[in-house]
Formats: structure tokens, sequence, C-alpha cells
């Protein structure tokens, strides 16, 4: 990198850009784009501010593989997985919000479906969730979910949206503004141009995502995180400074990563074809692959690495879980394993990553 050593022109706070609406949305990730949609159907002008490209922008820019978080009528309690989530995070969740999800999460996928999302049925054409938590099945497959994102910007370009939503990619919000104990607007600047901006808002809704950078790997590498690395906490910053409440920031998932490589090995995807972790001795050692804490412990003791075990499965649960892996979860893994001239079956070796936010859920 080349650090200028004469004087850049740094825009002029006096110039900056203004703008108004009812609700602003910072953030054109998963949440930011359904929080547009919502409020713009409901009548209100929206601004959404994405210092990327909210047509790729986020943790799933790159697709999704299932909803983790299905709890499906019939099929599941809300009471039953927001114990199973509290138990898989030793304890360290805010129920209320986890039970939010429980209760209002099977609606977000029937909206998707609306929107064209495919989930995977089985033979009754019932939901077909899996088992991937200790106790209860809450992992609804997405069959094509690679371009949910694509999906939702779909969306957001729909005539009558484009009419009430704008969007300013390459934003950066750095500070919500308040007044009175409220929440009024934020300033930020382009991350291109470094032009100022400024936003007077009736309501400001912060969806900046998880917070990447907090943990980093081992190796040192900045965008060596299982999280989207643009999520850098500074949503997390902002909300500190308006005063609003934080939670949960103290639980960290913990992802291994797979040794050379910077992506997550994602063992939680393949333990529902049969795949699980085990240690540097071959022995299984999570209840659930879901729960970081008993891999940090083996980890830290003399009995890692871990690797994920595969060998044992059929060919075509290999196959369906490299389709999966290769191209949803991290589409450069598949080149990486196709340079090393070996398949995933033969064994992934981890390390972690970490990053804060609740554990399954
Ligand atoms: C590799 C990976 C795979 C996953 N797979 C699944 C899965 O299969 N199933 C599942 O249920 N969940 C999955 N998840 C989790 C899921 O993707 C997230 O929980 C969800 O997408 C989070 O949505 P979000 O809107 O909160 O954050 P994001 O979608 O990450 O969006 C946050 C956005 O805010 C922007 N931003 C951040 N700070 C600022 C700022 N200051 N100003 C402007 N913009 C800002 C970012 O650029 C980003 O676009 C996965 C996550 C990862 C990382």
């Amino acid at each position: 990198m080349t650090i200028p050593t004469t004087p850049v022109d740094i825009p002029a706070v006096a110039d900056a850009e203004e703008l108004t609406c009812d609700v602003l949305v910072i953030g054109g990730g998963t949440a930011g784009t359904m929080a547009a949609l919502t409020a713009a159907e409901r009548g209100a002008s929206v601004l959404l501010l994405e210092k990327a490209h909210v047509r790729h922008s986020g943790a799933l820019a790159m697709g999704m593989d299932g909803v983790n978080n299905a709890v499906v009528p019939g099929r599941a309690e809300p009471d039953d997985y927001v114990a199973e989530i509290t138990r898989a995070n030793d304890g360290i969740v805010d129920q209320s919000t986890v039970r939010q999800t429980a209760t209002r999460g099977f609606a977000m996928v029937q909206r998707l479906e609306s929107y064209g999302v495919k989930f995977e049925n089985d033979e009754h054409g019932e939901y077909a969730v899996r088992q991937v938590h200790r106790s209860g099945s809450y992992v609804l497959p997405m069959p094509e979910g690679k371009d949910v994102k694509k999906v939702l910007y779909r969306q957001l370009r729909r005539r009558e949206m484009r009419e009430r939503i704008r969007i300013e990619n390459r934003v950066m919000p750095v500070r919500v503004l308040t007044a009175g104990g409220r929440a009024v607007g934020a300033a930020g600047f382009h991350t291109r141009t470094g032009a100022f901006v400024t936003v007077r808002a009736g309501a400001v809704i912060l969806a900046t995502g998880a917070c990447g950078r907090l943990g980093l790997p081992a190796s040192g590498y900045l965008y060596g995180t299982y999280e989207n690395p643009t999520n850098a906490g500074d949503g997390y910053a902002m909300a500190y400074h308006a005063g609003a409440e934080l939670t949960g920031i103290e639980c960290f998932q913990i992802n291994p990563l797979i040794k050379d490589y910077n992506g997550p090995a994602c063992a939680y995807v393949a333990n529902p074809f049969g795949g699980y972790q085990v240690n540097r001795h071959g022995e299984r050692f999570v209840d659930s692959d879901y729960w970081s804490g008993q891999m940090m412990a083996e980890v830290a003791g003399d009995r890692g690495p871990v690797y994920l075990k595969l060998s044992h499965l059929p060919e075509e649960s290999v196959s369906a879980l490299e389709s999966i892996l290769h191209s949803t979860e991290r589409p450069t893994r598949g080149t990486f394993h196709a340079g090393r001239g070996r398949r995933p079956v033969h064994g992934l070796r981890g390390r972690t990553s970490r990053g804060p936010g609740p554990r399954g859920a």
C-alpha cells in the first residue's frame, strides 16, 4: 500500500450533502433490505445507506444454504427453540430477542417464498426441517439459496419500491444523530470520495450486521473471518454512542477455519448429512456442531487440531455437501481443494475464527 506523503483534498464539512427521509436504514444486507421494504410498503419514504453495494453486500452476498432458525408450526415450539439457543450459548442470550425469531421467523419464511425463494419440501410436501442443534429441528434447507440476495435486491428495485426507497451505495454513516433522546438522523461520508453526508430522518434503523472483526484468526489475515469482513463493528459503535441498549456482544461464535484456507469448515452444514468434527485422536467430541465452547476446549487442550470427518459418508452425500460448500458457503473453496488435488472427504483440519453473536441462532 502507498501512503500519501502530500496532503490530500479532504472535502469540507460545510459542503456536506444533506438528505431527508421518513425512515433511514443503515446497512443494506438481509435485515436492512427487509426493513426498507417493510417501511416502504407502509408508506414511508426510505433512505437506505450501504457502505458497500446493496446488490452484493452483507453476510449473504454469496447466498445461504438454509434458514437456520425456522420454527415451523406443528414441527417445533417457540419455547423449545428459546431453551435450545439459551443452552447452546451457555445462557448468554437476550431471550426476548430469540423469542421474536422463534415466533416471527416462520412468517418471514412465507414472505421469502412469496418473493420466489425456494425451501426444501419432503415427500409429503411439508417443510423438510433438519436437526443440527442438540434438540429440535430448526434448519430449513434452501436448494437455490445462493441467489437469495439477488432475489431481495430485485424486490428493492421493483417500480413501486423504487419510488419510495432511495439507495445510496458507498455511503457509510459513522454516527447516529440524536435530539431529545431520539434518533433523528445520521452523519457519514462517501467511502470513495470522502464527501460528508448528513441525514435528517423521522426514524433510524441500524442494520449493520454482526461484528466479525473483533476476533481474527491466528494468521492475522484481515479478511480471514468467517463473518462478512465489512461488518467491522461500526454499527455497534454507532448504537453505543446513540445510547442504545447493546446485548449479546459478550457471546462469541467460533468457527473452525480450514488449514491454509481462509474459509470455515462448516461442520454444521455437514452435520445433517452425517459429517461431524473429531479431535486429533479421531474421537467425536461435540454434542452439537453449533456449540463453540467444547470446540475451544478441545483446541486449547492437547487434542487439537480438529477435523471434519466425512470419509464414512456415501459419495452422494459428499457430492451434495460439496455443491453447498463450494458454491453457496465459500465459492473459492472448490478451487482450493482442486489445487490440493484432494476432496474434503479426505478430512479437513481446522483452526478457529471468532466473531460475536448468538451461536446456532
Ligand atoms: C459465510 C456465512 C454463511 C451463512 N450462512 C447462513 C445460512 O445458511 N443460514 C442462515 O440462517 N444464516 C446464515 N448466515 C448468517 C446470516 O447470513 C446472517 O445472520 C444475516 O445475513 C445477517 O443479516 P444482517 O442484515 O444483520 O447483516 P448483513 O447481511 O451482513 O448486512 C450488514 C450490512 O451492513 C453494511 N454496513 C456495516 N456497517 C455499515 C455502516 N457503518 N454504514 C453502512 N453500511 C454498513 C455491511 O456492508 C452489510 O452490507 C451465514 C453467515 C455467514 C457469514
